[in-house]
């Protein structure tokens, strides 16, 4: 049966985000690392990171993979941390949206949304057009989480890079 009317994704999406906050306490100072281990406690799955080198003929900044006993979220480790969060949470957004079991950023999108993938490369990604819902709902997700941090005052998003130092 067809709803008779389709509810937007940002209010679709902010029901999600809401109901994940609820459970899943965003940590302060932020940390991805943190934010996953919570997460994984949430679902009862195992999550695992997995930082690859992009290269331009890979095209894909990030993907998941859905396993029958955990979940893999590859992102590309050579871009700012900023992006990588992005990347990492709209997978996220995938699996709260309880979407397929596989997502690749798609090579031609990465490109043309990324083609240097340095420090534009997160402003690029909000302007996404093209993707599927299931795409714009994990965007979408991805973008909201971020408000959410940010205005957390977690001291920004850089925590990769102090790691670096
Ligand atoms: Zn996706």
């Amino acid at each position: 049966m067809q709803w008779h009317w389709r509810r937007s994704i940002t209010t679709v999406c902010m029901e999600r985000v809401n109901t994940l906050l609820r459970n899943v306490e965003l940590p302060q100072p932020w940390s991805m690392n943190s934010f996953i281990d919570r997460l994984e406690a949430y679902r009862g799955r195992q999550i695992d990171l997995y930082p690859f080198t992009w290269t331009p003929d890979l095209g894909s900044t990030g993907a998941w993979e859905r396993y029958d006993d955990h979940d893999v979220i590859a992102y590309a480790a050579n871009t700012t941390a900023a992006h990588q969060d992005y990347n990492i949470l709209h997978e996220v957004g995938h699996m709260i949206s309880s979407h397929g079991r596989q997502c690749v950023l798609a090579s031609a999108e990465a490109l043309t949304l990324a083609p240097t993938l340095g420090a534009t490369a997160f402003g690029h990604l909000m302007t996404t057009v093209s993707f599927t819902r299931a795409e714009k709902e994990a965007d979408m997700i991805a973008t909201l989480l971020l408000a959410r941090i940010a205005r957390g005052d977690t001291g920004g998003l850089d925590h990769r890079m102090e790691a670096l130092r």
